[in-house]
């Protein structure tokens, strides 16, 4: 029997659990630092860091991020992860099939979508629908998906876990990971911050793209020298009785060279808005996500991040966020009330590579110590990431059962 240890229940650790709880030869303990609670309280357990120019979003419970996902399912880096021989055509396809991932249904698009989407033609542009893994059946277009769905009708990484638990996994909670112990250049363990020392066979870390390479510092591993986090703002204005907030998020998106519009609600738009228009409430508002692909000049220390705009994000921001407006103006959204909230990032990502500090089966220089989260990616795609890194971690999952 082999011991894993898999640190952050999150996106990718517990499609890494998942898939490795299908050998019996192995005995998984999930170490996370949230608590398991229900995917519609997902809300609750946002931790964002705004200590930079920019506010960095992830939630800390089990889960991760996939509590508070828009269910943007769009495959990325599949041709660039074959330059360091990795394909992940074969993920894509079981998670097409798993998750029914598609786009939504005509009677689930939403007014606003649409009106979005016949603007924007008008004017040129060829808005396309978003793949999504959520549901129609039970969706009950509430546009909570951000906040954790009610309705049971978004995939959410929930589900790996009942199948990893199934498995004979164990889940320890409100429990974090501190650092790695490791002896010759192999990995044997790992210490918590309630002073519990846990040995393993094998480390799988995936605590997220900010925390992650911290972890890995402990073992003298210099990640973090990288890191992106897809810059995005959310532009909108007024038009009477929208109700967007009340419509599937991102269900219709426009992809420019290297910027990225989809139709997006904010409550942090609200205020401003108010400004030209003091009686408007969150249903009067009509508004879009302009987001852009990162570059990694992003740093994740043991004790600091360090995360900026640099004059390339700031006029690739600037350029979409003009052809937004365009849209929402022709839309009908009054043209004095555009306003914009700060920028925000919320794929944090690369900051442990491929090719840089973990192979091609994403196992770093230290022997039987593995990344399996976003960290991994080479570069930012630009477009929603959870595909791609739950293919990475179902691939290293099926990596470790075989070869365990
Ligand atoms: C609001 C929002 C909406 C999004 N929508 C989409 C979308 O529609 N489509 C898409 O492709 N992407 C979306 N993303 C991005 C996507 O969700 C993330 O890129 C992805 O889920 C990250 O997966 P991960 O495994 O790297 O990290 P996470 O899912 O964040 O997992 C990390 C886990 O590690 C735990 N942890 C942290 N520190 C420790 C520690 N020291 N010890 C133990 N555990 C620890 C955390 O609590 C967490 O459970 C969205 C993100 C946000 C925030």
């Amino acid at each position: 029997m082999k011991d894993v240890i898999i640190i952050g229940a999150g996106t990718g650790g517990l499609s890494v659990a998942r898939e490795l709880s299908k050998n019996d030869n192995v005995n998984i303990t999930i170490i996370e630092k949230g608590p398991l609670a229900d995917a519609e309280d997902g809300y609750k357990f946002y931790d964002p860091w705004d200590k930079n120019e920019m506010e960095l979003i992830k939630t800390t419970v089990v889960g991760g991020s996939s509590l508070v996902i828009a269910g943007n399912f769009i495959p990325s880096l599949v041709g660039e992860l074959k330059e360091y021989d990795i394909d992940i055509e074969p993920q894509i396809a079981q998670l097409k099939e798993e998750l029914n991932i598609q786009p939504m249904p005509e009677s689930h698009t939403g007014k606003i979508n649409n009106l979005l989407e016949k603007a924007a033609k008008e004017l040129g542009l060829e808005m396309s629908p978003t793949p999504k893994a959520i549901n129609p059946q039970k969706c009950k277009q509430c546009g909570r998906c951000a906040w954790g769905c009610p309705h049971g009708a978004k995939w959410s990484s929930l589900e790996d876990l009942k199948v990893a638990l199934d498995n004979g996994a164990t889940l320890l909670t409100n429990e974090a990971a501190i650092k790695l112990i490791t002896e010759e250049d192999k990995v044997k363990g790992v210490v918590t911050d309630k002073g519990n020392t846990y040995t393993a066979d094998v480390v799988v870390v995936a605590a997220g793209g900010m925390i992650t390479p911290k972890l890995l510092r402990t073992a003298g591993i210099k990640a973090g020298e990288t890191f992106a986090v897809d810059p995005f703002v959310t532009i909108g204005g007024y038009y009477k009785g929208a109700c967007q907030d009340h419509e599937i998020q991102m269900n219709k998106y426009l992809k420019l060279p290297h910027i990225l519009i989809a139709s997006h609600t904010s409550q942090y738009l609200l205020p401003k808005i108010q400004e030209t228009h003091p009686d408007a409430t969150a249903d009067d508002i009509i508004s879009f996500m302009v987001k852009v692909p990162d570059n990694l000049k992003g740093k994740v220390y043991a004790n600091e991040v360090v995360k900026g705009i640099d004059f390339d994000d700031a006029s690739l921001i600037a350029r979409g966020c003009g052809i937004a407006s365009a849209i929402l103006v022709q839309a009908g959204a009054d043209i004095e009330s555009i306003s914009s909230t700060h920028v925000r990032g919320a794929h944090l990502l690369s900051s442990a590579r491929i090719g840089d500090i973990v192979d091609n089966n994403l196992e770093t220089e230290i022997k039987n110590l593995y990344v399996g989260d976003g960290c991994v990616l080479p570069e930012a795609p630009g477009l929603p990431p959870i595909y791609t890194i739950l293919a990475l971690s179902r691939r290293l999952g099926q990596h470790l059962a075989e070869i365990l």
